[in-house]
């Protein structure tokens, strides 16, 4: 994923369709393993092993639709997207003395202002973001 000061290059990005390709040609019995709605990776085992391997197809199939994941930086901004660069700071808010219904209504109005999706894999390098480093895993 392309954020400040990975290095990202287009070129260097293998695909989901591709990792299946590649890796069904070493395990043909690689299968899909049921996720849950708001997973981010998509479950695959290969019958005979332990564990499953799961991908995390941000950039070539993105599921930004059923992401309901947000970061709360430790300098107190809430990032509602990782790719977003909006931010809201719950640490002002907070020491502004707002009451914890206030900082509810904050939080819903961030979400209620998320998009649809991510810009694209074309756009995303070019967006000024914080690096992953800053945002957390
Ligand atoms: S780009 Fe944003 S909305 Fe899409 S999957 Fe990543 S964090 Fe979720």
């Amino acid at each position: 994923m392309p954020f400040d000061g990975n290095k990202w290059m287009d070129k260097k990005m293998v695909s989901y369709s591709e990792m299946l390709k590649k890796i069904t040609q070493v395990y043909p019995g690689l299968m899909k393993v049921s996720d849950k709605s708001n997973d981010t990776s998509k479950a695959y085992k290969v019958p005979g092993f332990v564990g499953q391997i799961g991908f995390i197809t941000s950039m070539s199939e993105n599921f930004c639709g059923s992401c309901n994941r947000v970061r709360l930086t430790a300098d107190g901004n809430l990032k509602v997207c990782l790719f977003g660069s909006s931010e809201v700071s719950l640490r002002d808010v907070m020491r502004d003395g707002c009451t914890d219904e206030e900082l509810l209504d904050v939080i819903g109005v961030a979400v209620g202002r998320k998009k649809r999706q991510h810009a694209g894999m074309q756009n995303l390098a070019k967006l000024k973001n914080r690096p992953m480093i800053l945002i957390g895993g």
